[in-house]
């Protein structure tokens, strides 16, 4: 944690103003604050101040970013790619802690300094994955905050042991239990979420569950993980990543499920998918649902596409939604900074004094206009330091 004065930038596009952080937070905000002996100056030239972007799913362990060209030939279906993804891991000559502190590294380089990731956890990886990430951790901590998913991606009740894993991977830095497709991997929709259910119970954890399944047999396993948080009182921390049903779900069906969602406190994250439905974002934090939007899978075995900036991913969302007005285009600004902060539960996130003293500056008018046009991140703090700028990391 470190001093910092940022003179001269524009906090959210608003009025000409001075940022002070001291000792890691924000002190004051104002214009023309004083120089303080001994606390470093740097001149924000007019660019626009925000409060960081916030990743809240990516696969730090799967991520091949930083590595030579990684060509896909698999069929795009779920088993597949599991498959493919766990055979060429057994040969890969980049470890896990390099891997994934290159993809954090450039996560910060893109303005966001707080990441949710989510590891493999199988009886073939055992918790190697979450080591590894851990290792790369260590040496990112002071520009990233992290926190890990212990994810049954192979499955949970297919794989017997699994579960123990993922148990024992609270204990050794995980903070959240991890589902996917309760009925097309597993075949045991409630098997699998009685199994993570009772484990985060057990271990006072947070859930966040991967659902690609569709249409109606998605919107009743949303039901189903609805029931399960309001009976063990795990309103506000229960995750549903993906949720493709409630785009492409019957339209009543889904307006009946939003109130359920919002009454449960159960948060909806789209990586907002090219070639299918996804979640009416707006709609849903129109009424009340937690949300945010995701990179989750990018230049790895499954996805050829991304690269860890989470403003490309506000502007996707923006441009497959049709936002057109001002109002409409901050609205996805919002998707990938304060929603994502308001859902991950970051206490002190945001421009005031007494905030976390974290920011990211960025060349440009108004934030419509940053989010439309994608310029580079200028300048990136983490509690007082400089660990970006130019759009690149700092060593
Ligand atoms: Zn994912």
């Amino acid at each position: 944690m470190t001093d910092l004065l940022v003179t001269n930038v524009r906090p959210d596009a608003g009025q000409t103003a001075d940022i002070l952080i001291r000792g890691g937070r924000i002190a004051a905000i104002g214009a023309n604050l004083p120089r303080e002996a001994g606390v470093p100056v740097h001149d924000g030239r007019n660019a626009v101040a925000i409060a960081p972007f916030v990743e809240p799913h990516v696969h730090l362990d799967k991520i091949l970013w930083g590595l030579p060209w990684h060509s896909i030939n698999v069929p795009p279906s779920l088993r597949a790619m599991i498959d493919n993804e766990v055979e060429i891991r057994k040969n890969l000559r980049w470890d896990v802690e390099e891997r994934a502190g290159n993809l954090m590294r450039q996560c910060v380089a893109m303005g966001s300094t707080h990441i949710r990731s989510h590891v493999d956890i199988s009886t073939g990886y055992k918790l190697d994955n979450l080591h590894g990430v851990l290792k790369a951790w260590e040496k990112t901590k002071h520009a990233v905050g992290l926190e890990l998913v212990a994810f049954p991606q192979i499955g949970l009740m297919i794989d017997p042991g699994t579960a123990d894993l993922m148990e024992a991977a609270l204990d050794e830095g995980a903070s959240v239990i991890g589902g996917i497709d309760p009925a097309n991997i597993d075949g045991d929709p409630k098997g699998h979420l009685d199994t993570i259910f009772g484990i985060a119970d057990r271990k006072g954890a947070k859930i966040d569950i991967h659902l690609h399944e569709r249409g109606e047999l998605g919107l009743y396993e949303l039901a189903m993980i609805a029931e399960r948080t309001r009976v063990l009182g795990m309103q506000n921390r229960v995750i549903v990543s993906h949720a493709f049903c409630l785009g492409d779900g019957p339209a009543d069906e889904v307006d009946a499920i939003i109130d359920t969602l919002a009454e449960a406190g159960i948060g909806i994250i789209s990586a907002v998918p090219g070639e299918i439905g996804f979640p009416p974002m707006f709609e849903l934090a129109r009424r009340g649902v937690r949300c945010a939007v995701a990179s989750d899978s990018l230049r790895d075995t499954w996805n050829p596409h991304g690269n860890g900036d989470m403003l490309e991913r506000c502007w996707l969302l923006s441009y497959r939604s049709y936002c057109r007005t001002d109002e409409e285009l901050v609205a996805a600004f919002d998707m990938g900074t304060k929603r994502g902060a308001a859902l991950l539960d970051l206490e002190g996130y945001g421009l005031r004094a007494g905030c976390e003293g974290s920011l990211v500056l960025i060349e440009g008018e108004n934030l419509a206009q940053i989010l439309v046009d994608r310029p580079k991140r200028n300048l990136v703090v983490k509690r007082g330091r400089i660990v970006a700028r130019d759009g690149a990391w700092v060593e």
